[in-house]
């Protein structure tokens, strides 16, 4: 089974892929509407904002913890 490098989710069916296409690494929340993946900003954006509500914490603890969630995904580890 493959994990999406970008944000770490299991993808068991083929309608958790880009486009429906196996080959990619990263499933299709982390793509775009052409199935290129998306920035570290867009992932970053995205996941501080769900943990933030997730988890009721302020925007700045879930923006720090989202980088640090993000930064052990294989498509994020060499960056920044
Ligand atoms: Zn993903």
């Amino acid at each position: 089974m493959k994990m999406c490098i970008a944000c770490g989710m299991p993808m068991t069916a083929i309608a958790d892929y880009p486009l429906l296409d196996m080959s990619k690494n990263y499933c299709k929340h982390c793509a775009h509407k052409d199935g290129t993946m998306k920035t570290f900003d867009e992932k970053w954006h995205e996941v501080t904002l769900q943990y933030a509500q997730n988890h009721n914490v302020d925007n700045a603890v879930a923006k720090q913890t989202a980088y640090i969630i993000l930064k052990k995904l294989p498509a994020w580890k060499r960056r920044w």
